[in-house]
């Protein structure tokens, strides 16, 4: 499944009509929590059932397309699937796990008790209520009664290749800077890129976005510390308003798009980082870090946060599957305290940046790490264990790599 992505344009009407399906797939979405928290034994087809009836209940329910109301009901379903899930592998936060919890793989963390949306930011369609323009592409109608019309898509990804059985759905999603449509297409992402006989292992760091262990280096993409002064200077705009004036409503909104712009930054070297290790190596290591566990550590948080490993590893991911090249995460034990040559523990704090060992093995400390890194993977191929892909997949999440992003800025 790819995703490809346009900004919507059309007329403040057609933008009232959006929120007005946003807020009623919000409306369906909550409802079928509530159903499911009063009732026993809810699953997925009576949830579905409640989103068919809604609609004949309630006017504006109706007035939005069926596969939109069931597409909110589902959402629900993947709230309510995951807190299920979570409860059968996780301990309970502050619990202490036992040896015998951790054989069971318990893994703490919250279980995520499903909760009421506040905020929904998107309406989805399936494969009905909507219409691309026949020749061009270059138009989107959206023919259910809620009066939202036909937009015009702005983006450079042309939609034109794809045969519209393809297009699986739609989305309308609501942005600091404007509406986009996501058009998710199912097509098989695999690509054929010739061997390379080359394996690498990756150690991320604070210093350095990760060192490999051939002695290389990417230099951290500080995004966020360079937008941090524009940051805060909008933020400070924000409290200095008065609540609920239209003069702090600009704010917010001039607060959202500095973040959104970050984030987008920060997907594009991802993608773009991810790529081309994929596509130069045929097995990359890297550490299965709980990231969040490590930004609960108050003062790397903010650098951990910055880095954005998390959308790194996700990517390295998505194209190790595309490219069909392995991808290993391996147990962060003493990944850098092991010498990579003899194996002995050389205990080192984080301030000594060189792995001195006594059988003479002198090496920068995170291609060291990156070295054990990878041979512990080598050691373990063949049992790839679960991706990052899978778990979020299995928990309803959408890890489809949005490639069209549409990065112009609109003012
Ligand atoms: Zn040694």
């Amino acid at each position: 499944m790819i995703v490809i992505e346009y900004k919507l344009k059309g007329k403040l009407k057609q933008y009232q009509a959006i929120d007005k399906a946003i807020r009623t797939c919000q409306f369906i979405r909550n409802k079928s929590i509530r159903y499911w928290m009063d009732n026993q034994k809810v699953n997925k087809y009576d949830l579905s059932k409640l989103s068919t009836k809604l609609g004949k209940e309630f006017d504006f329910a109706k007035r939005l397309n069926s596969t939109a109301r069931q597409s909110s009901a589902e959402r629900a379903w993947s709230a309510i699937s995951r807190f299920y899930d979570n409860c059968k592998k996780r301990t309970a936060r502050g619990e202490v796990s036992s040896p015998i919890a951790r054989s069971k793989q318990k893994i703490p963390g919250k279980k995520g008790f499903p909760k009421f949306s506040k905020r929904t930011r998107s309406v989805e369609y399936k494969q009905s209520g909507w219409k691309l323009d026949n020749q061009t592409k270059k138009h989107i109608t959206f023919t259910d009664k809620n009066n939202i019309g036909r937009l015009k898509l702005v983006g450079s990804r042309d939609i034109y290749f794809y045969q519209p059985e393809q297009i699986k759905r739609v989305r309308i999603v609501k942005r600091a800077d404007g509406y986009y449509a996501q058009f998710c297409i199912s097509i098989e992402v695999k690509e054929y890129v010739p061997a390379t006989g080359k394996t690498i292992g990756l150690d991320v760091g604070l210093k350095e976005f990760y060192t490999d262990s051939n002695g290389q280096s990417i230099p951290n993409p500080r995004f966020y510390r360079k937008s941090e002064a524009r940051l805060k200077k909008a933020h400070r705009a924000v409290s200095k308003k008065k609540k609920g004036s239209a003069n702090r409503k600009k704010a917010i909104k001039k607060l959202a798009k500095q973040h959104l712009k970050i984030s987008r930054q920060r997907n594009d070297h991802a993608v773009k980082l991810a790529r081309c290790v994929v596509k130069s190596n045929d097995l990359i290591a890297y550490e299965d870090l709980r990231i969040k566990n490590m930004v609960k550590n108050h003062c790397l948080s903010k650098s951990i946060n910055d880095a954005g490993w998390y959308q790194f590893r996700v990517k390295l991911e998505f194209f190790g599957k595309k490219f069909d090249k392995v991808t290993v995460a391996v147990q962060p034990n003493y990944t850098s305290q092991k010498c990579s040559n003899c194996g002995a523990i050389v205990k080192k704090s984080l301030s000594i940046r060189t792995h001195i060992c006594q059988c003479g093995c002198e090496l920068d400390r995170d291609r060291n790490a990156a070295i054990n890194i990878l041979e512990s993977a080598l050691a373990t191929v063949g049992h790839t264990g679960s991706s990052i892909l899978d778990m979020v997949n299995a928990s309803g999440e959408d890890t489809s790599i949005i490639i069209g992003s549409n990065t112009c800025n609109s003012k």
